[in-house]
């Protein structure tokens, strides 16, 4: 009982600090047991996948351990924002390295000895030299963070030799606890971090790797200009990163896409600081929506709207490639990632390995290319290979959501019904449109089919599994392939083509929207032909069911591959269950899941079904996004802008995206409003209240006094 109320009491601290200093409410899955473990005093070693919410595994204990905690980190951009965000939110953190003057050094360390210091960040190089480890000798250290672990082992893809030697920092402060974190989590890699930090015993967190809102796709390089500008005019306006092979590809493709009209900007290691900075800031902001760069952009970037991550090379490894599509759609909404792909470049990237001279790492880079290769010429389901190769396994044999999975749904046989439409038009005639021509396919009951005698042909009523939607998508289909041509009215007739494949009873495979030509389950329909379309209403649903069902398995502390596969899902968004019974038809439902969590699903299915019921006819999916005011969400976004150049620190260091789209949907009036919003906390509200508020208060000025049109 007792222990009961103290753990609850440590968690409401736990929950205040969070909302105290980093303004967020909730914690995500797993954060608060990788937290718990940490102020426990036991090693953890943390596997997220980018954009899981690492950083506050460690920042938050640092606050509630009375030492210090040391996290290292492998590049001084990273550390350098890190410690931006941090200070911005009132947490006292460092970071020490070369590029840091003298005095900033000195003040760091002896802000860390006074005990002041709350996080240090370093460098592996610096944190294995002597004079720095006799340095750490002299503080209390409380918790040993050590960012992006798996730059320790080989079979990352990303080994530092620096990293290896951190072991030394081990044995130099052996009881230490130490949380090691990495969003790569290839088996071996995270055995080699265990056993290089001898960690043995600790506490593992692994997090579903999935990411149920991005669509992969693989295409041929031979088209890639052309599918690139399709896929970014699917997403105009919004922000995309294209991965290119090196910094000459990176600008070259940058200038092309601003010829074409887009905006863009080359990024690379090889510009100077500055320009690396603005580069960045431009693209955080918006301003400039596409970004063309090499695999160093992206690292530490917090920028949750990115809608699209293209690779116009192969990456070299499956980890990298993650990692890079991980940064689209850090805000759970829908977002595509797209790699080209041609043989050619896997042998380019295959001529650069065979010059590595160390055997070892010679023979992983080979191991990695040919993983990455054989993932791109894949043709079952991308999403499975990729968890498959987390070590997750996924149930069924289709995610739904990749190109494989979508294509293969999408080619669908209509021979059949194909046949029906054109000898319906050949019966009647050839002087009737598809409207009439369904009409009669479905049996309908038309005036004017009796009086012309069109009930008595063979061809009435012989549809059943078609409506008429799903008909006209039909004649669209057998149109451009050439088996029939539309009059002068509209009328449908057989082309010579057409009464060719009829005679030799050729098939007709659809390639296109699966749901077009999806044959109905039940029935015949009689005119009408509502079928429901409901797209976005399902992927919302769905977004939320899976939200669910983390929530659940990190509560029963189970993987959510034990629970509901993707595929289950998807099915109870579109089918909607309303009752247990409902629910238990639902393929992937079965009794013993029903009993453990059903009831939490109908609730969600329910309470999604009331909202879209009482939300205004604008609203398109219920998702909180899509009540963010955009003309106030740009006018914030300029005052961030504005705000932050005035601090010298990153956009983002103010409030993140995810934090503006939140007061562009509330407009709070009162600090207290502004302080419910997520990411405001009491330190930001001290210093942003006053700016944030009059904005919006100026906003809603503007927008009250003349109702638009
Ligand atoms: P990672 O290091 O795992 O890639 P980050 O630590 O950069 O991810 O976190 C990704 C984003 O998620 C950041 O914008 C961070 O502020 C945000 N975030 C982390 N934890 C929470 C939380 N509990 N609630 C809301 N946002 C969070
Ligand atoms: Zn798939």
């Amino acid at each position: 009982m007792t222990s009961h109320r103290n753990e609850q009491t440590r968690a409401d601290g736990l929950r205040a600090l969070l909302k105290e200093h980093f303004g967020y409410d909730e914690f995500r899955p797993q954060q608060e047991r990788v937290i718990a473990n940490a102020l426990a005093g036991r090693h953890s070693l943390v596997i997220m996948p980018t954009g899981g919410g690492k950083s506050l595994c460690y920042q938050l204990p640092a606050l509630a351990l009375d030492g210090l905690t040391l996290v290292v980190s492998p590049l001084i951009a990273l550390m350098k924002d890190q410690v931006d965000g941090l200070r911005a939110n009132g947490v006292p953190a460092a970071c020490v390295h070369s590029g840091l003057p003298p005095a900033e050094q000195s003040e760091a360390r002896s802000g860390a000895l006074s005990g002041r210091l709350k996080l240090l960040y370093a460098a592996p190089e610096r944190v294995n030299a002597p004079d720095f480890l006799q340095f750490l000798g002299r503080l209390r250290l409380g918790l040993i963070a050590i960012d992006e672990a798996h730059c320790i082992s080989e079979w990352g893809h990303d080994f530092r030799p620096d990293y290896r030697k951190l072991a030394g920092l081990r044995s130099r402060f052996p009881d230490v606890p130490v949380m090691a974190l990495t969003a790569t989590a290839a088996e071996r890699a995270r055995e080699d971090i265990v056993r290089q930090l001898r960690l043995d015993g600790c506490e593992r967190f692994v997090s579903s790797f999935d990411r149920p809102n991005l669509t992969y796709s693989v295409k041929s390089k031979s088209r890639a200009w052309e599918d690139l500008l399709e896929a970014l005019d699917a997403r105009k306006g919004e922000s995309a990163i294209v991965y290119c092979f090196s910094r000459r590809e990176t600008e070259e493709l940058a200038e092309r896409l601003t010829r074409s009209g887009h905006r863009a900007l080359a990024y690379h290691a090889g510009l100077d600081a500055e320009a690396r900075r603005t580069a960045q800031e431009r693209f955080i902001d918006g301003e400039v929506p596409i970004a063309t760069a090499t695999i160093a952009f992206g690292m530490g970037i917090d920028k949750p709207d990115v809608r699209l991550v293209v690779h116009d090379t192969l990456p070299k490894s499956i980890e990298g490639y993650y990692q890079e599509t991980g940064r689209a759609g850090r805000d759970g909404q829908p977002s595509d990632c797209v790699l080209f792909f041609s043989e050619g470049d896997s042998r380019k990237h295959l001529y650069f390995i065979r010059r590595i001279e160390d055997e070892d790492a010679r023979g992983a880079a080979e191991r990695q290319l040919r993983e990455m290769a054989d993932y791109a010429r894949l043709r079952s389901c991308r999403r499975k290979r990729l968890l498959a190769y987390f070590g997750e396994a996924m149930e069924g044999a289709a995610c739904g959501r990749c190109d494989v999975c979508l294509t293969e749904r999408h080619a669908t046989d209509i021979t059949v019904v194909a046949q029906k439409m054109l000898s319906a038009a050949i019966r009647t005639g050839e002087q009737y449109g598809v409207a009439y021509l369904s009409n009669v396919l479905l049996g309908g009951a038309d005036k004017r089919i009796r009086e012309r005698g069109h009930d008595q042909l063979s061809v009435y009523g012989i549809v059943g599994d078609y409506d008429r939607r799903g008909l006209r998508a039909v004649a669209g289909e057998m149109e451009s392939s050439g088996l029939l041509e539309r009059g002068e009215y509209a009328e449908i007739k057989a082309t010579l083509a057409g009464r060719e494949w009829l005679r030799e009873r050729r098939s007709l495979i659809a390639h296109a929207p699966a749901r077009a030509f999806a044959p109905m389950r039940t029935g015949r329909s009689r005119g009408g032909g509502a079928q429901a379309a409901p797209d976005r209403d399902d992927d919302a649903l769905y977004e939320s069911l899976c939200a669910l069902q983390r929530r659940v398995a990190d509560e029963m502390g189970v993987s959510t591959f034990t629970m509901f596969t993707n595929t289950t899902l998807r099915k109870m968004a579109m089918a909607k269950p309303r009752s247990e019974a409902e629910m238990l038809r639902v393929s992937g439902v079965g009794p013993a899941k029903f009993a453990q969590y059903g009831h939490a699903f109908l609730q969600t299915i329910r309470e999604h079904a009331e909202r879209r019921e009482s939300s205004a006819p604008t609203g398109l999916s219920g998702a909180p996004e899509s009540e963010c005011d955009e003309a106030l969400f740009a006018s914030l976004r300029a005052l961030r802008r504005r705000l932050a150049d005035e601090e010298g620190v990153p956009a983002f260091v103010v409030f993140n995206d995810a934090t503006l789209r939140g007061l562009a949907a509330r407009k709070p009036a009162t600090p207290d409003a502004m302080l419910r919003v997520s990411g405001v906390g009491p330190v930001k509200l001290a210093r942003y209240a006053d700016p944030f508020l009059q904005a919006v208060a100026a906003h809603q000025a503007r927008a009250a006094p003349s109702p638009s049109p």
